[in-house]
């Protein structure tokens, strides 16, 4: 589904990607764990092409979408993403949350964006929010909301950058119960987080980041039971 290929980012002359090469298969979820500052967040946002790669390639479905003439827009209806903030609109209703993309953006008809987002809040178990307004939802709540939002399109792809970090710790489960469902329904998924555990849980691929290299890469067992790196081992001792 995603491919980047010796991907290079750099701010004012900080490397901060430093030829990432990644492959996300389809309906498989990818973890991205290392320090703060590793690159992670960088690296989604170069996926959604919020932020422009000084070098190499990134494909989605094979079509490098890094390439000047492809409109970002076409883009990003195919990619879902839900960031640490839920960036909800708190003057509009959760339906209208969910809908003004679809409806304002890729002119999807009211009757139907709205028969879509009913659909998934009443699978994310939000069903009977429809008309409430953000700052009435718990945070996880929130979260969820986020999360259909961002499912709302359709996409090919969810990147999901510590979706939890801003929860209070009772909240995090509903939320990781969430996208543990979504990956039993197929969704392929790239996810940032900080949580070990549901990283080591649910993920195909585990990916640790160093300074903006790829230092490891592997499945859970892999990384987390067998890392290779002295690096990685360090990172998880100090984590865990
Ligand atoms: P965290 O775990 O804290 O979220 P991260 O792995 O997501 O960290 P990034 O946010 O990708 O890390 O940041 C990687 C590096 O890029 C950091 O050194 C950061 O200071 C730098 N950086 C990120 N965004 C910008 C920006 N817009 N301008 C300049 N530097 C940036
Ligand atoms: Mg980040």
């Amino acid at each position: 589904v995603l491919r980047l290929e010796a991907v290079r980012k750099t701010f004012g002359g900080t490397v901060v990607l430093r030829d990432v090469d990644l492959e996300v298969a389809p309906h498989t979820v990818t973890a991205l764990i290392g320090a703060s500052g590793s690159g992670k967040s960088t690296l989604l946002r170069c996926a959604n092409l919020l932020e422009e790669i000084d070098d190499g390639a990134i494909l989605l479905d094979g079509e490098d979408i890094t390439d000047p003439r492809v409109d970002p827009d076409t883009v990003r209806r195919r990619i879902g993403v839900v960031f640490q903030a839920y960036n909800l609109f708190p003057h509009m209703t959760v339906l209208d949350n969910i809908t003004l993309a679809p409806r304002r953006v890729h002119g999807v008809p009211r009757a139907e964006a709205e028969e879509r987002a009913g659909e998934l809040l009443e699978r994310l178990g939000l069903g009977g929010k429809a008309g409430e307004y953000p700052d009435r939802l718990s945070g996880g709540q929130q979260q969820r909301v986020a999360i259909v939002r961002a499912l709302a399109g359709r996409p090919r792809l969810l990147l999901l950058d510590e979706i939890t970090a801003a929860l209070d710790p009772e909240l995090v489960g509903e939320v990781l119960g969430v996208v543990r469902d979504l990956k039993d329904d197929g969704m392929t998924m790239v996810l940032a987080t900080h949580e070990m555990g549901f990283a080591r849980d649910v993920a195909d691929q585990v990916c640790f980041l160093d300074g903006g290299v790829v230092l490891e890469r592997g499945t859970p067992e892999e990384v987390f039971g067998r890392p290779r790196e002295e690096r990685t081992r360090r990172f998880l001792r100090r984590i865990v």
